[in-house]
């Protein structure tokens, strides 16, 4: 049987440690080996990351030198319609076959907000849902049937998710950030120190490239 493999989705405008140490954690339950981060396409006509594609892609470069678990697969990049994650999950369903168990991370506040994601319906059969705690959002979906579904494909055995190739959710005891992307961009903007809040070489590279500066 192939080896789990996760994809970590994000817009990374920066990526931070909110991202990174629940992952990290995350790897370590799960037994996962290697994350793919995918930076995503925002179309023209939605609100724009402040930092390029490329330059999202170099930061995430920046934070995961010398990190042998996450790679970058920049496919959704390369498209120019919105990133839905289904469509990604069925090219690499097509690429890598039915057998090899898929995992997506998400943060809490993105499985609060799954029913809104495009044919969210099709995801667990796909891929299972691995769910990093994020602080601030509710442990409970917001209505009965939303909370039905999470039970229903909800896990607390590792083995179902090595096992089987998706269809599971698995809540996982991270550790908790309270960081997000944005409260970082607006202290860069009002000239406010970050330094706990990501990667040392990611504050070099927005500093040399003047990110997020007015
Ligand atoms: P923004 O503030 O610009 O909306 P963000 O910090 O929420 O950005 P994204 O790139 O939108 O970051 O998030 C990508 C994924 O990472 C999402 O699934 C989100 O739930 C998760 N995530 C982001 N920050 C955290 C955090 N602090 N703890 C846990 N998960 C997180």
């Amino acid at each position: 049987m192939s080896e789990l493999h996760a994809l970590f989705g994000g817009t990374f405008d920066p990526i931070h440690y909110g991202h990174l140490r629940p992952v990290e954690a995350l790897a370590q339950q799960v037994e996962l080996k290697r994350v793919t981060l995918l930076p995503n396409n925002v179309p023209p006509h939605r609100p724009q990351p402040e930092a390029s594609a490329a330059q999202r892609v170099d930061m995430l470069r920046c934070a995961i030198k010398q990190q042998p678990l996450f790679e970058i697969d920049t496919r959704e990049l390369q498209r120019d319609t919105p990133s839905w994650t289904v469509t990604t999950l069925e090219a690499l369903r097509a690429e890598r076959g039915n057998q090899q168990p898929l995992g997506f991370i998400i943060g809490q506040d993105s499985l609060l907000t799954v029913a809104k994601w495009h044919r969210w319906q099709a995801l667990l059969s796909l891929c299972h849902l691995l769910v990093c705690k994020r602080p601030g959002y509710a442990a409970n979906m917001d209505s009965p049937e939303m909370q039905r579904w999470l039970e229903q494909h909800l896990t607390h055995d590792v083995r179902q998710l090595h096992q089987r190739s998706a269809g599971c959710i698995w809540l996982a005891e991270t550790p908790l950030y309270d960081i997000s992307a944005t409260e970082i961009r607006q202290r860069r903007h009002q000239n406010q120190p970050c330094d706990d809040l990501l990667p040392a070489a990611v504050i070099a590279y927005i500093d040399h490239a003047g990110l997020y500066r007015d």
